[in-house]
């Protein structure tokens, strides 16, 4: 089993905590982020794109 880093979709960084499940019984998190917008999501995202972005 392959642990990936979860992402805030807005800051993209793996800086999140778990925050409950949604209504669908989904997992959400929160980012930790204080001057991020992105109260809270769930996963659909992962730093892949993330890190192809920043390899510059
Ligand atoms: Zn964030």
């Amino acid at each position: 089993m392959v642990l990936e880093p979860i992402c805030c979709p807005t800051y993209h960084t793996p800086n999140v905590i778990k925050d409950g499940k949604s209504n669908e019984g989904k997992q959400r998190y929160r980012c930790r982020n204080t001057e991020c917008s992105q109260a809270s999501f769930i996963r659909n995202y992962t730093c892949r794109g993330y890190l192809t972005e920043v390899k510059q």
